[in-house]
């Protein structure tokens, strides 16, 4: 049995990738970038994992049933479902446009819906669904479209949860603050562009707010190990936020 990691080519997934592949079998899902998903396979392979790349846009629930489908053939089951598969399009909510809005929704927030309905009839009796979220999701900074999308998130992980619980599948997410990819580049950017001052007044030990991907990897690893964890939302940002 495997557990699969969707948007997983670059950033936080690859990284839960290569730190749950020393524990499991692993399916690397991508959209567009293969070359860079074949070398996290290649990576995800020296650990001794069996590991295998998955095309698909998590925006489409064809293709999602499909992948989900074939990763639970080969791997005879699945462990646990990571949605890591995200996308920003920062702008001021005046200019955000339909498509760019539904872009965001379509792939934060319905994609990991898509993922976890597929995944759910084919998880192990004590599976998971891990949603990575974001300190967005919570309050922490502007950009309408990724806050809404990753505070439904939020909704989804305690209603999969309170839904399958009983089942004995655990649901839970993850809201990190900055962490260090291509995606928060885009964010920073964006934040420095409107001269966004939420972060000023907070008071951390850290000497950056943006944490290593593998971090965040760490805080998956921990969630699949507890047996205790159901529809919570796990605050990793260097104490950025309290809730
Ligand atoms: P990156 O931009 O570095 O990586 C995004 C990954 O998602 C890529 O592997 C990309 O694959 C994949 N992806 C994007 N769209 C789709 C799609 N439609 N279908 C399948 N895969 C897709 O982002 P991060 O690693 O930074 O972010 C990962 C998650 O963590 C996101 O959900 C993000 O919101 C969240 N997060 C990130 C934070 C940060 O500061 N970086 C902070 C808090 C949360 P491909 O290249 O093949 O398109």
């Amino acid at each position: 049995m495997a557990v699969l990691v969707t948007g997983a080519s670059r950033g936080i997934g690859k990284a839960v990738a290569l730190r749950l592949a020393e524990q499991h079998d692993v399916a690397v899902n991508y959209r567009d970038s293969a070359d860079a998903a074949d070398e996290v396979v290649r990576r995800a392979e020296e650990k001794g994992a069996t590991v295998e790349a998955v095309r698909a846009d998590v925006r489409d629930s064809e293709a999602v049933a499909n992948m989900v489908d074939d990763v639970a053939r080969t791997f005879d089951g699945l462990d646990a479902v990571v949605n890591n598969a995200g996308i920003v399009r920062p702008d001021r909510a005046t200019d955000i446009g339909d498509e760019q809005w539904q872009n965001v929704l379509d792939t934060n927030l319905t994609g990991a819906f898509y993922v976890a309905r597929a995944a759910v009839p084919h998880l192990t009796p004590d599976g998971d669904v891990v949603n990575i979220s974001s300190i967005g999701g919570t309050g922490g900074t502007v950009d309408a479209s990724y806050a809404a999308s990753k505070a439904g998130l939020h909704g989804l992980t305690r209603a999969l949860a309170r839904e399958f619980g009983s089942e004995g599948v655990q649901v839970n997410a993850i809201a990190p603050g900055p962490v260090e990819t291509e995606l928060n580049d885009d964010i920073v950017s964006y934040l420095e562009s409107v001269d966004f001052r939420g972060h000023e007044n907070v008071d951390t030990h850290l000497p950056t707010y943006a944490c290593d991907p593998d971090e965040v990897a760490h805080t998956v690893e921990y969630v699949l190990e507890n047996d205790f964890l159901q529809g919570e939302i796990v605050n990793v940002n260097g104490g950025m936020q309290f809730r």
